[in-house]
């Protein structure tokens, strides 16, 4: 479980992106975040992986606080953290197999054990991990070889080959066409129930998040203006 505890970010052009903003939210739960641009909904991200400090409250994940870290320690919580991104961030000419092993293994293993022999447990997983996304038989292909959707699936299996115990998504369908865009949603949904992975999602496309998401909450102006569910969210509009 994940619980934000009056998180706070004002950058140092004195923009206040995020003004104490608290919520939880407990495993398999996929969380949609949805909001103007300007929101705050790309800083919330940030603050959570830690590419941004924020300024005062706690981010607490399965009960540690990840704010307050030393350098080594951060980078030991990033890994419980999955990332998956709108532009993919694959590894563009190593193939797909390689791209989920560089998560599981982490950049500097991954290097390590590419001159020598990958963990055949580490292997096996992937392969499983490929399955469930749909892409055994792309295994050995270049990442270039991919379409937008196959991409984001790699992203996915890259980002679950890391045995995280959350996962940031940052609008993973923006770069989509709609009807891969839902695939993907519901893949993602999928995954977080039958892993009991707790996930927020960043989404601009509003009714995408509501034919998804359980929960969204809304953001505006860096503070929390909406937290519930899709029927809810029309009704308030
Ligand atoms: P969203 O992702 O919802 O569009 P952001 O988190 O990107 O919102 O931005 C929230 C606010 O913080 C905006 O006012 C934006 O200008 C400001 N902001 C974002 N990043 C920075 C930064 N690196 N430095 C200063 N201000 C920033
Ligand atoms: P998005 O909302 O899609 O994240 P933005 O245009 O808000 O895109 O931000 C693009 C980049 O510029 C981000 O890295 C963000 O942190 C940075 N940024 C946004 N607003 C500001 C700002 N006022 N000052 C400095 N950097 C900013």
């Amino acid at each position: 479980m994940l619980e934000l505890q009056g998180l706070t970010k004002t950058y140092k052009t004195g923009d206040t992106a995020l003004s104490d903003v608290s919520f939880s939210v407990p495993k398999g739960q996929i969380v949609g975040l949805i909001g103007p641009s300007g929101a705050g909904k790309s800083t919330l991200i940030r603050c959570i992986n830690r590419l941004v400090e924020p300024t005062s409250g706690r981010i607490v994940l399965g009960g540690r606080d990840l704010t307050g870290l030393g350098v080594r320690d951060l980078r030991a919580q990033r890994r419980r953290i999955g990332m998956i991104f709108q532009e993919y961030a694959l590894v563009e000419r190593l193939s797909v197999m390689e791209n989920v092993l560089s998560g599981r293994l982490g950049y500097v293993g991954f290097w390590a054990s590419f001159t020598r022999r990958f963990p055949p447990a580490d292997i096996q997983r992937a392969y499983r991990l490929l399955d469930r996304v749909g892409l055994m038989t792309h295994a050995d292909k270049r990442a270039d070889a991919l379409s937008g959707g196959q991409r984001q699936r790699v992203g996915i299996a890259r980002a679950l080959a890391q045995e995280p115990e959350l996962l940031l998504v940052d609008e993973p369908t923006a770069s989509l066409d709609p009807k891969t865009s839902r695939q993907i949603m519901r893949l993602l949904v999928e995954i977080c129930t039958e892993s009991g992975l707790p996930a927020i999602v960043n989404i601009h496309d509003v009714p995408l998040a509501q034919q998804f998401m359980q929960r969204i909450i809304g953001l505006r102006a860096g503070q929390v203006v909406f937290d519930g569910t899709p029927a809810q969210l029309t009704e308030s509009a």
